[in-house]
């Protein structure tokens, strides 16, 4: 998602009393929770010390196995057990098809818009699957911790979109979590590293889990961290490295790849083994169970392992180049590069991103948990416990926010880039003589036609009091929270009534949607421009048409004489027959500013008129028009 991500001052809130706050990293393989303490961010650790839980849920006749046993018993009760819930959540049933990897469990094909997964405890869906994770990592801070959570903030990838969010926000709600706010992966990677406080400048975060390959690309300005770029492969990981480690056992051990799952499953288990030692060893000794074949022994090297898995790490480093390509920064730009994921704990893969980026990456804080770690940090921000580090991480909303005005116009009353959360408020005012309601509707984009613009909702002030044209004083305001859900305000002065809608604006809207909205703004600036001069010109016209035309209708035989009312009359006829043929701004200017010349007098003795009456003692809101009950805006 194109986000920006912030500093800002004055947020935090009073440090009178510490307040227990924890930051979730949600993985697809591995989840874990960190916490400040004293100063100091750490992960925590279970009863056993252990302080990853394998992303993995057993449903069981008796109750919910959460993490390793849950991991161990994947094999033996493959259907019950729910692995990789985070390659599905926020996704519709019309995804699964291209998630990239076969997912042993069972779904139940009913026509629901969410993946649901049949297990012994009955359906569950990929939300409710978090959301037990979720409460087993926040039940253990708050033992850890001695006391409720005041909040949370939980990690998710740079590319999630706003449905993928939404229900990593619904898991924490199910598990009971008030959350703070989702943070980008990359973005707490780069924090817990403290690179908020570095000077301005490009870094990279290489994340490279269990299952998935993630590259980011940051641009840290004054304090605030901008998504350039992101990039990767949801189906390249450390689950690759033990495949093809695997793939070699089996040749080398004699077993054919119809050897039984359980076999195979042993096989696997042995090259995740033997590579994850491989990080600390030069060789590792390894023995296969063939059963009726009897033991095989045998050894495996780094030399060995890098053989093997570098066809898999120049998958990554390719993958870097494009990205940053797309960022439009060259490798030099690069202050630092972020090392994320279990699997950049493989030698090799440190050496061939040392190797492209030309430069050692960060490595000193474990890259398992980094995330959690960075998460930790802002939630400790958000609960307030920090009253000299006032820093707070925003985002800023991608696409510019506003309403239509006359015409098919749009007017931005929120910029895009606009740091989170934001307010702002712009008045507006009724068209027409004693127009009592005003439909408001709010669109999205940066061009400068409603129609060329994403529209998010509309809603209608109403009971405004009857004035005359440009009279009412509306105001709109436009507040987006530090979730991106925007709330639109109309109110008008005088009276005080009011409506107001809630939207959630990026709501649907993919990474390439957003970067192609704003592409096609900037390609058709000029276009726009023309279009939006033609547009506020018959604007302008049609509204001293309808002033024009409501003069006459009101004192025409008073004031003029029969000749002076035909010519008046011509001019408006003329001005339109121009307004409904002609495409060009300067015409239809040319056209109002004739029929304004032509009426001057008329304006005038109008004037004088209304002064006398004024004068002889009639009240001004005698001559108010009435209320026709007519909607424009
Ligand atoms: P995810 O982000 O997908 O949840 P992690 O970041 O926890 O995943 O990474 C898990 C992966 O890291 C597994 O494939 C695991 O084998 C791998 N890994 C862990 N330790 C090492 C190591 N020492 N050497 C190589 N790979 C490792
Ligand atoms: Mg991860």
């Amino acid at each position: 998602m194109a986000l920006l991500q912030i500093a800002e001052p004055g947020q935090s809130a009073a440090p009178h009393q510490h307040r227990l706050a924890a930051g979730i990293d949600l993985g697809t393989t591995n989840s874990l929770v960190a916490t400040v303490r004293s100063g100091l961010a750490e992960t925590l650790p279970d009863e056993q010390g252990r302080h990853i839980l394998p992303s993995v849920v057993r449903y069981c006749a008796t109750g919910v196995e959460v993490g390793e046993a849950a991991r161990r018993a994947a094999a033996a009760d493959p259907l019950n057990t729910v692995s990789s819930a985070k390659r599905l959540i926020g996704r519709g049933t019309a995804d699964l098809k291209s998630l990239g990897r076969e997912l042993p469990y069972e779904f139940v094909m009913i026509d629901s818009a969410v993946p649901r997964i049949r297990t012994i405890a009955g359906d569950v869906t990929p939300v409710e699957v978090s959301a037990e994770i979720l409460r087993v990592l926040a039940q253990r801070a708050q033992e850890t911790l001695g006391g409720e959570l005041s909040g949370v903030v939980i990690t998710v990838p740079a590319y999630f979109d706003d449905a993928q969010r939404q229900a990593t926000r619904d898991a924490a709600r199910l598990a009971g979590l008030h959350v703070f706010r989702l943070l980008n992966e990359p973005t707490a990677a780069a924090v817990a590293y403290g690179l908020d406080h570095a000077a301005d400048g490009v870094h990279a975060i290489y994340d490279l889990g269990g299952g998935t390959f993630d590259i980011s690309v940051l641009r840290l300005h004054k304090g605030v961290f901008e998504v350039m770029a992101t990039g990767g492969d949801s189906a390249l990981g450390g689950d690759d490295f033990d495949a093809a480690v695997a793939g070699w056992l089996l040749a080398e051990a004699d077993l054919g790849s119809d050897a039984d799952r359980g076999t195979l499953r042993h096989v696997l288990d042995q090259a995740r083994a033997a590579k994850e030692r491989l990080a600390q060893q030069e060789t590792v000794g390894l023995e296969i169970d063939r059963r009726d074949a009897g033991l095989w022994r045998g050894t495996l090297t780094r030399k060995q392992l890098a053989d093997l898995v570098d066809p898999l790490i120049r998958k990554t480093i390719n993958t870097c180049r494009r990205v940053l390509r797309d960022a439009g920064v060259t490798i030099d730009e690069i202050e630092d590069i972020v090392m994320v994921g279990g699997s950049t704990r493989a030698l090799r893969v440190r050496e061939k991103v040392s190797e492209f980026f030309g430069q050692a990456p960060l490595v000193d804080i474990d890259p398992d948990r980094v995330v959690a770690i960075g998460a930790a940090i802002q939630a400790d921000v958000l609960a307030g416990n920090n009253p000299d580090d006032e820093m707070l991480l925003l985002d800023v909303n991608p696409l510019s926010l506003g309403i239509e005005t006359m015409g098919g116009l749009t007017e931005r009353i929120l910029p895009r880039n606009t740091a989170l959360p934001a307010a702002r408020a712009q008045e507006f005012t009724t068209f027409k003589d004693g127009q009592t309601a005003m439909s408001i509707h709010v669109v999205q984009g940066e061009r400068e036609l409603v129609a060329d613009c994403r529209s998010l909702a509309r809603f209608t002030l109403r009971d405004i009091p009857p004035m005359v044209a440009g009279a009412a004083r509306i105001r709109v305001t436009f507040s987006v929270d530090a979730d991106g859900l925007l709330r639109v305000e109309a109110s008008e002065l005088g009276s005080g009534v009011l409506a107001r809608v809630e939207v959630k604006p990026s709501y649907g809207l993919t990474d390439g949607e957003i970067t192609g909205m704003l592409k096609a703004s900037i390609e058709r600036a000029r276009e726009d421009i023309d279009a939006r001069r033609l547009v506020e010109e018959q604007v302008e016209a049609q509204r001293v048409i309808e002033a024009l035309s409501a003069a006459l209708a009101c004192d025409a035989d008073e004031l003029l004489s029969a000749q002076e009312r035909a010519v008046i009359d011509q001019a408006l006829q003329a001005l339109i027959a121009t307004v409904d043929a002609s495409q060009n701004a300067a015409e239809v200017e040319t056209a109002v500013k004739r029929l304004e010349s032509e009426c001057e007098f008329y304006v005038e003795r109008r004037m004088n008129s209304g002064i006398r009456k004024a004068m002889a003692g009639q009240r001004v809101d005698e001559i108010t028009p009435r209320d026709d009950g007519q909607e424009a805006g």
